[in-house]
């Protein structure tokens, strides 16, 4: 898996500018989906052939100018898996007594973990000499950077990505294993379903609300296939800081979803689907990994023959336009179907990475424009040419065309819903992209 960067600091040192600016660098596709938030904190990044996950912790800070102590508790909190951090510091502003709070907590906690100090914004010879103050923290070896102009980045980015566990984090190719986020509300079940599934008692279900525990990768083989469960049950924490547990969720959430292929939700078959869920939904089809729909805690449902059907289309009419994600009905608590949901989440990931010949998608294309044929506002004509499946994480599908700007949305959702029907894309979002030949 991808090793994970954190950048901490207070609000104000460049975070944001400088992740931007690391991110720069990085060549994957960019989906240009309409829509498509930017509000992101954890996005892919890569750096001389090296990948890996930068996590902004300062974006959910911002929002309050005053470090207050649950601040920096939910900071340390959200580093805690990080691989290593960088600290940013302002050379403008000075060392702060914020500042100093940050690198005392650092200094404490992460004794075994790697911190690269960065003093940002130094962009003169006057600059740099007042940034030599900044030892003071008792790191001793800053970088002096400009997130702004780039200016120091490249070397630190280097340092960091030596210090970072070789290959076998960063290949991915090599690594056949399915990875499996369980995500979802807290008491949902997601500690049951994991335990269920290893059959031990290593994560510790609890009732109390509010048990801290540790989020832990867990490994398992079923026919041959191995699977990797990123785990979120750690997820809940002391109930005092009230405000921190939707930072917990989100960051840890958006961490596990970054990393898998398959995100698997579970709902609470009592509770139905609520807002928060479909925001982890949409958390996954943004990042276009897999989903995977589990209606957990199903043996405290009183049921029919009919049950199942009524809950589900009830859940699809609240799912807008993802009526390509799965939904099983399951219990933790019994067993029922948990298996089922891993060959499910396994056949996911296998859609996931489906390669379609050209000339089948032709065959295809041939068929459905003699279905119907697609409209214009103005009246001009699209002509669609052929169309090909771009190399990439997940299906993303070319169109050659006269005019990409004549395409409606409803002959892209005509075009889409064909390739579902034709083709094995249950659970995965599709990318469909229009380009001028
Ligand atoms: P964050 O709150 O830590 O995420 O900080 P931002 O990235 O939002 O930056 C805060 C302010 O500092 C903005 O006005 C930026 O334009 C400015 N800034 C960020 N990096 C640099 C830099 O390298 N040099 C200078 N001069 N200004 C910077
Ligand atoms: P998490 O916070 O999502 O990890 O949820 P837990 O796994 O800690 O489960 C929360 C509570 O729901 C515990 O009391 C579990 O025993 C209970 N629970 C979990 N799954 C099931 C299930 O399938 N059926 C029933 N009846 N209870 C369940």
């Amino acid at each position: 898996m991808k090793p994970l960067i954190a950048l901490v600091g207070r609000p104000n040192v460049g975070k944001s500018t400088l992740f931007n600016r690391i991110l720069r660098q990085k060549s994957a596709i960019v989906d240009s989906t309409p829509g498509v938030t930017r509000d992101r904190h954890i996005m892919p990044g890569e750096w001389q052939g090296k990948q890996f996950l930068l996590m902004d912790t300062g974006g959910y800070c911002a929002a309050n100018d005053v470090i207050s102590s649950s601040m920096i508790e939910q900071t340390l909190t959200a580093i805690r898996d990080a691989d290593c951090v960088i600290f940013l510091t302002d050379v403008r502003s000075g060392l702060t007594y914020d500042d100093l709070e940050i690198s005392k907590l650092l200094q404490r906690t992460f004794q075994n973990k790697q911190i690269f100090f960065a003093v940002n914004k130094v962009e003169s010879p006057q600059l740099t000499i007042d940034a030599e103050s900044f030892v003071s923290t008792g790191f001793t070896n800053p970088y002096f950077l400009s997130a702004k102009d780039g200016s120091g980045v490249a070397d630190m980015l280097d340092d960091i990505l030596e210090s970072l566990p070789e290959s076998e984090h960063t290949d991915d190719d090599d690594d056949t294993s399915v990875k499996l986020a369980i995500v979802g509300r807290p008491n949902v079940g997601k500690s049951s379903f994991v335990n269920a599934l290893l059959g031990t008692n290593r994560h510790i279900v609890s009732d109390i609300p509010g048990t801290t525990r540790d989020a832990i990768d867990s490994r398992f083989i079923r026919k041959q296939q191995e699977y990797v469960l990123i785990d979120t049950a750690g997820l809940r924490k002391r109930t005092k800081i009230d405000a921190g547990v939707e930072f917990y969720s989100s960051l840890r959430t958006e961490k596990a979803i970054e990393r898998c292929q398959v995100a698997v939700v579970l709902l609470d078959a009592r509770a139905g689907l609520e807002k928060q869920d479909m925001k982890i939904i949409n958390m996954a089809e943004e990042r276009k990994k897999g989903v995977l729909l589990l209606v957990n805690k199903w043996d405290l449902i009183e049921k029919d023959s009919k049950t199942s059907k009524v809950y589900e289309d009830n859940l699809r009419s609240h799912m807008g336009n993802l009526s390509w994600i799965p939904v099983l009905f399951i219990s933790a608590l019994t067993k029922k179907n948990l298996y089922r949901a891993i060959d499910t989440a396994e056949e996911i990931s296998r859609n996931r990475s489906r390669k379609i010949s050209t000339s089948s998608l032709n065959r295809f294309l041939e068929e459905a424009l003699s279905a119907v044929h697609p409209s214009t506002k103005s009246g001009k004509e699209l002509k669609i040419k052929y169309m090909t499946q771009i190399d990439s994480h997940w299906p993303v599908f070319a169109f050659f065309c006269n005019n990409p700007e004549l395409v409606q949305s409803n002959f892209r959702k005509f075009l889409e819903k064909k390739l579902r029907e034709q083709f094995q894309l249950d659970g995965v979002p599709i990318s469909l992209r229009f380009m001028e030949k």
